[in-house]
């Protein structure tokens, strides 16, 4: 397939990225369900390196991983009031097995606290069944009725999800903070994705959740891209479900719950929009679908060249690199352009000149420069080159994201930002009571108040009053449009 040119990134953004998903063959929309679609492989390539990351993560964290089955009987959903009221809209329920009218309707997930709730039931008995911690790798699905986008928002994502139970509060809480730290592992340090985590607002939390902790990626335009949320469950919701323990002293207990969704195909989303730029896609070197294309410059019919270039492509693979290697019959200039839209890394162009000196040409995708290197230094360059990449786009990630955030200090300022940035503001209440005020600015702007931070020491911006009511503030929040 021959390269077309991109929409310009920075000035049509979303144009952008229907064309990338499109040109690099992430994934497919014409499938026959509104709203789901075919990955392709090269974006599952990715997604299962992510996934690798993230489980290995959890399992160092003593988590245990489960299958459980996609459907979930009705009557586990209507057991927690707030949970059913949260998520009924968005259930698609299976109602006939055959040509048999069910006689419960069972409902394709949407998330499984429900499913592993009513299991924990019979499986925790004692403290010393705790910290009972568990995952599993799964697809979700949701009846979204706004507008559908690939890998942003569909009716069917993949995703893990993670369900907790512990005996106190406090050791609930804490894992909290660690599924926090796992975002920041995984999503920054090696996908390179920049992220803030915020408190999310009360009228803002999961369905049946005490607090909900959510992190957001945003994107060079300044528009957010939600991350992995956290929660700390109501002690009610595993109460309903009759998860109980007996202590030390043979007293009955419920324990604290908690639950963590990274949603594998949301942060893909933001991988491309974070590293893309107007040549395509640019991908971290340890997630890349494939790290290093191998060009032979083929145009003087040494045999040599395309020996050399299989010989490569062998001792790297050996070293358990992902390579591809590229002796079609297109122009070398095509296969550039077609390479650097599909976000390898790193290339290697083999040359009849250089194979005499016992040299290669050496591409970063990152910086878009050559160096010429010695044969011998192969796979050292290619683990140094690497290496350099990943952090060159992380580095860049975070400095774009520095620069997006302003302090606000009227509507008109929060018009201005929103859309194009976060806006940093005074704010009157977090809880149920300040909704009025956040409402003003989501109808006004358009942005919503992701929440407030807590990982900083925030100082108030002037004098200390909300910025839409003018009482006096109890939290700085940060407000910004949504993908
Ligand atoms: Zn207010």
């Amino acid at each position: 397939m021959a390269v077309q040119k991109l929409p310009d990134y920075s000035e049509k953004p979303s144009e952008w990225y229907t064309e990338i998903i499109k040109q690099a063959e992430l994934a497919d929309i014409r499938y026959g369900v509104k709203g789901a679609l075919v990955f392709q492989p090269w974006s599952v390539e990715c997604m299962e390196l992510m996934y690798d990351f993230f489980e290995k993560d959890l399992k160092k964290r003593g988590h245990k991983n489960y299958w459980f089955p996609s459907l979930i009987p009705e009557s586990y959903f209507q057991k927690e009031s707030e949970h059913i009221a949260g998520f009924t809209p968005e259930v698609f329920w299976v109602e006939k097995g055959g040509n048999e009218k069910l006689e419960e309707r069972l409902a394709l997930r949407p998330t499984s606290e429900t499913a592993f709730y009513t299991m924990f039931s019979l499986w925790i008995r004692s403290y010393k069944d705790l910290p009972f911690k568990t995952y599993q790798r799964a697809n979700v699905y949701r009846y979204e009725t706004k507008s559908t986008r690939p890998f942003l928002r569909s009716r069917e994502f993949y995703w893990i999800e993670t369900h907790c139970a512990f005996e106190t509060k406090e050791e609930a809480f804490q894992s909290v903070l660690d599924d926090i730290e796992t975002t920041k592992r995984v999503v920054f340090e090696i996908f390179g994705v920049p992220t803030i985590v915020f408190e999310r607002p009360a009228w803002d939390k999961f369905a049946g959740a005490g607090r909900t902790f959510g992190a957001d990626a945003i994107t060079p335009q300044g528009r957010v891209v939600q991350q992995p949320s956290t929660h700390m469950i109501n002690n009610h919701f595993p109460k309903v479900f009759g998860v109980k323990y007996f202590d030390k002293n043979e007293v009955e207990k419920t324990p604290f719950t908690t639950c963590y969704g990274p949603c594998i195909s949301r942060i893909m989303a933001s991988v491309i929009l974070t590293h893309g730029d107007n040549k395509g896609l640019k991908f971290p070197f340890e997630i890349a679908p494939k790290q290093i294309v191998i060009i032979p410059i083929l145009s003087e019919k040494d045999p040599n060249v395309l020996k050399k270039a299989f010989k490569f492509k062998k001792e790297l693979e050996e070293a358990n690199y992902r390579v591809e290697l590229d002796d079609g019959d297109k122009r070398p200039g095509e296969k550039f352009y077609y390479w650097e839209m599909k976000g390898v890394p790193l290339r290697i162009e083999i040359g009849p000149r250089d194979l005499k000196e016992k040299k290669f040409l050496l591409y970063r995708r990152d910086t878009e420069k050559k160096v010429l290197i010695n044969e011998k230094d192969l796979l050292k360059e290619i683990e140094k080159n690497g290496f350099e990449l990943s952090k060159n786009l992380k580095k860049k990630a975070i400095n774009n994201f520095d620069g997006l955030i302003k302090d606000v200090k009227n509507i008109n300022e929060i018009k201005k930002i929103v859309g194009r940035g976060i806006a940093r503001a005074n704010f009157c209440s977090v809880e149920k009571d300040g909704l009025g005020c956040a409402e003003i600015i989501e109808k006004e702007s358009g942005g919503k108040i992701r929440g407030t931070r807590i990982d900083v020491k925030e100082n108030f911006i002037g004098n200390k009053k909300c910025v839409i009511c003018g009482k006096k503030a109890t939290k700085v929040v940060y407000i910004a449009k949504d993908y």
